[in-house]
């Protein structure tokens, strides 16, 4: 986690920092202040002085003689008195260049005794002389006769270039001082709230700049936890407070024996049905979009301190907290069901999306005590859900680990398998009604495992679909079958078995059929395309216009398992089949419930007012056989009329039909 120094967390914050650094402030100032005054009284006096040393020399007649310690004579005296009390001078003494008194202005008429002058300022005055340079002292009378604020300045008296003596002037200061300081104290206060101000802008600026710092960093960790798209936990986190949940968690039997209450919690997986086709039907941000929704709906079937994460692509986890028996986990889980069923308005879509979710759950305590084993268990949950259909949802079973764990080493093998081309074709014959001329032949996949053995297509097609390799393989049997067809006699025909996944790339599937037909040479009218209802079931529109668009190549299309479905017959009217082959259960099914018969009849008699031919699978025997003939039948296939053979083996001769089952090929 970042962490940067926060101006909040230190304790220059506050108006108690302020008002410190204010007071500070002006305490500096002021003394700054009083520093500067005192400099200016001093310059002053100093000023002063060294007027007054010219204006005495200009003023006293024979001012030169006081220097050679003659007293001055009346004339002089009236001028100095007269200058005396002007611009605040109180007292003035003249020095010679010994730093002897000369003058006081307090006696000019006698000679100064040398204790009406102090030794310091004789020293002054010798130092000042000798230096040629004005000394200055700044003073605060002591009593009530000597002024609040005086200066004394010593300056050098010239007579012409050369200094003949010293002048020492006390000004008195009182009013100046007061002037001054009154004018400083005006401009300190100006500074101060200056300063101030300044501060305070300074201020305003740092709490700006630390506000926005804050809002970076809360955005920062916000991205850094959750996922931007949905909003929800990103798996980090999650994880850490599923396992803190794990370890505070207190099951229900525990609990009892302690006198408490049970802490649960449950792990929830969710799974979008049909997700993949929205993508890849409207593009990546109607997905995007239906992903934030989705997270948004399961924000809002969350109560108190329950969380969501995204697993992966349209995968949800939740920790649902406080649950300790299922049927708290199921409440929330039929909550988490209803709410993605749902149709979603998604912006530039006139109709409505719908899709559902699938759901597992694993219950602390129950299956799994730790974060690992409930995700993963709740995982398979949700992988036994999705086999049941859409909008299913299931609790964890041991038994489940193991089938998965069977169904990942199966795809596995089959990606090798499909690289390598280990994958086998094989054919049955089907019969015109009569079960003695021969139509064609449907093309099975057949894969014989090293070590497994023969595994049945039922195994591994629902793995290649899971797994997306449904795409290769579709594509290579489309090709071997094209390829092998076209080298039979015509107008032997072959029927591909289409997988439902095979669809999910919109046209995709009509640009890999023309491009069998167009490698292989075969022309369109030999090849069928057997699909299931299931794929009329999604999508309707987009499937259609892929069927019409084959159908346009002039192939034919066949509904394969016919009656198996919830509603076949409803799918019949939508979309011209060339063909229907009722599903092997119904043949199966002849001669012992007479309702059989009368379904196989309407069947028969309603395809064919659609101008559909009906094919019978599964005919084992000739009883089978001679039924559904009479039923009307236009094709039959099955093991009496011949299995599925590979190529090599296929004769292409009429049916000698025997009425005894023979034994499956053996593979090659
Ligand atoms: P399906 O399309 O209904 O194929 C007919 C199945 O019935 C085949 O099983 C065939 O061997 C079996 N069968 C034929 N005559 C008889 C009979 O008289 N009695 C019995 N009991 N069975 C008979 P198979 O080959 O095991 O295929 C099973 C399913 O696997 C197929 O059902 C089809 O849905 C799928 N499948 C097979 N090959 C492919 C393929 O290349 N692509 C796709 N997408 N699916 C395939
Ligand atoms: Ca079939
Ligand atoms: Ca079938």
């Amino acid at each position: 986690m970042l962490k940067t120094l926060n101006w909040k967390d230190t304790p220059w914050q506050g108006p108690l920092a302020w008002l410190l650094a204010g007071g500070l402030a002006l305490l500096l100032v002021s003394l700054a202040i009083q520093r500067l005054a005192d400099r200016h009284l001093a310059a002053d006096a100093e000023r002063l002085a060294v007027g007054w040393g010219q204006q005495l020399g200009r003023a006293v007649p024979d001012f030169d003689r006081l220097f050679l310690g003659e007293l001055p004579g009346p004339q002089a005296q009236e001028r100095l008195g007269a200058l005396r009390g002007t611009a605040g001078l109180l007292h003035f003494k003249l020095y010679d260049r010994e730093g002897r008194l000369l003058l006081a202005s307090e006696s000019m008429g006698t000679a100064p005794r040398e204790a009406d002058t102090d030794p310091a300022s004789r020293a002054l005055a010798w130092q000042v002389a000798k230096d040629e340079r004005p000394a200055t002292q700044l003073l605060h009378g002591s009593d009530a006769s000597q002024p609040a604020i005086y200066s004394r300045a010593w300056v050098p008296a010239r007579l012409g270039q050369q200094v003949v003596g010293v002048v020492e002037v006390v000004v008195d200061q009182t009013q100046l001082a007061h002037t001054t300081a009154t004018s400083f104290q005006r401009a300190a206060g100006v500074a101060v709230a200056a300063m101030l101000l300044c501060m305070a802008a300074a201020a305003a600026l740092m709490r700006h700049r630390a506000g926005r710092e804050k809002h970076v960093l809360d955005r920062v960790s916000y991205l850094a936890e959750h996922d931007v798209l949905t909003g929800a936990l990103s798996h980090g986190p999650f994880n850490q407070r599923l396992q803190r949940a794990c370890a505070q968690a207190l099951p229900p039997g525990k609990a009892a024996a302690a006198g408490e209450t049970p802490r649960g919690l449950a792990v929830i997986c969710i799974d979008l049905d049909g997700f993949c086709e929205v993508n890849e039907r409207h593009g990546h941000s109607i997905g995007d979009e239906l992903l934030r929704r989705t997270g948004q709906r399961l924000q809002g079937v969350l109560r108190g301190a329950d969380l969501l994460t995204r697993l992966a692509g349209d995968r949800f986890g939740i920790l649902q907290l406080g649950a300790a028996d299922s049927p708290s986990v199921t409440a929330l889980v039929e909550r988490i069901v209803d709410s993605l069923a749902q149709p979603h308005q998604l912006p530039g879509l006139a109709d409505p999306v719908r899709v559902s979710a699938c759901v597992g759950a694993a219950l602390h305590g129950v299956d799994g005590e730790d974060a690992d084993t409930l995700l993963h268990n709740a995982e398979m949950a949700l992988l036994r859900a999705k086999a049941s259909g859409r909008g299913a949802w299931s609790f964890y079973d041991a038994s489940l680990d193991r089938t998965l764990q069977e169904r990942r080493a199966l795809a596995a093998d089959l990606r090798v398998a499909l690289q390598h081309g280990r994958l086998k074709l094989h054919f049955q014959p089907v019969y015109a009604g009569d079960g003695s001329t021969l139509k064609g032949y449907e093309a099975l996949a057949r894969w014989l495992h090293p070590t497994r053995g023969n595994v049945p297509p039922a195994s591994f097609i629902p793995v290649a679909e899971d797994t997306g390799q449904i795409e290769a393989l579709g594509r290579w049997v489309l090709q071997t079958a094209c390829a092998e067809a076209a080298t039979w006699p015509a107008p032997l025909a072959v029927a591909v078995n289409l997988s439902t996944a095979q669809f999910h790339r919109g046209q995709a599937i009509v640009n890999e059929v023309r491009q069998a037909l167009l490698d292989s040479g075969l022309q369109a009218e030999r090849l069928e395309l057997e699909i299931t209802e299931s794929l009329l079931m999604q999508h309707t529109e987009q499937v259609l216009a892929t069927l019409h668009a084959l159908r346009g190549l002039g192939v034919r299309i066949a509904m394969d398992d016919f009656g198996t479905g919830y509603s076949s017959l409803a799918y019949l009217w939508r979309f011209p089949f060339d063909k229907l082959k009722i599903d092997r259960a119904f043949t199966q099914g002849l001669g012992g419930d007479p309702r059989v018969d009368v379904i196989v009849r309407s069947i028969v008699r309603l395809a064919h007012s659609l101008s559909i031919r009906v094919n019978a699978e599964g005919v084992e025997t000739e009883h089978q056989r001679d039924a559904l003939r009479r039923l009307g039948c236009d094709e039959l296939q099955g093991y009496l009329l011949g299995r599925p053979a590979p190529c090599e083996r296929l004769t292409h001769l009429e049916s000698e039909v025997v009425g005894v089952v023979v034994p499956d090929v053996v593979l090659a």
